[in-house]
């Protein structure tokens, strides 16, 4: 069970890979706790990592897939291994091939879990802060019962900038930008599989188990 997981902001990713890694027991391989590993090991390329981290700098890609390459070659990604937030580009996604035919461990998914952007935008410009006490809601999922106001304290509620329709838009259409190319490149492998993300987390992962097979191991 060797797989991508893919899915813009707001798209529920987070929650599926948690689902998913449980479920069949793989490891969920994140590209921050892949550095932050490298880094507290003391590898080579960890400590080339950090060099450039702490300078504030853009790890680079040799220094990036060579640190895919380590932790893919460890014991427990024998069974499987669910990848988030690597590849991020085609030429990655390249490399990644070679990583995986050089391992013996080839891909067989790439799960995208797909949700329409009206969708995204609803879900990611809904949240509330109450400006008092900073209990939050969500106009959507968890709305307070009185418009504007804390249900706890009766505070204020506010947007924070981050949530603000216009950033939430340019934020979602960089990651359309960056994604796309990399979606087409795994569609024309055939590894590529939509999973609806429009609809109930219980109903996405039954969705993504009638994928993969619902047995665990
Ligand atoms: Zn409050």
């Amino acid at each position: 069970m060797n797989l991508v997981l893919m899915g813009l902001p707001g798209a529920g990713k987070g929650t599926q890979a948690e689902q998913m890694v449980e479920y069949y027991n793989i490891p969920h391989i994140s590209t921050g706790d892949m550095f932050r590993a490298a880094i507290k090991e003391g590898t080579d390329l960890g400590v080339k990592a950090k060099q450039f981290m702490d300078k504030g700098e853009l790890v680079p890609d040799e220094v990036t897939i060579g640190i895919v390459r380590e932790r893919l070659a460890k014991d427990d990604c024998k069974e499987g291994f669910l990848l988030d937030g690597f590849p991020r580009t085609v030429a990655q996604a390249e490399a990644l091939e070679n990583i995986l035919e050089e391992l013996k461990r080839p891909l067989d998914y790439v799960i995208n879990i797909d949700v329409d952007q009206d969708i995204l935008m609803e879900r990611l410009t809904g949240r509330r802060i109450c400006k008092n006490c900073g209990a939050t809601y969500h106009l959507v999922f968890n709305p307070p019962s009185q418009e504007g106001t804390c249900d706890k304290c009766g505070g204020e509620l506010y947007q924070r900038e981050d949530d603000n329709p216009e950033t939430v838009s340019n934020r979602l259409a960089v990651n359309v930008k960056q994604s796309q190319p990399l979606l087409d490149f795994y569609n024309q492998k055939g590894y590529l599989r939509n999973i609806k993300g429009d609809q109930d987390i219980t109903k996405v992962f039954e969705d993504i188990r009638a994928l993969l097979g619902g047995t665990s191991k």
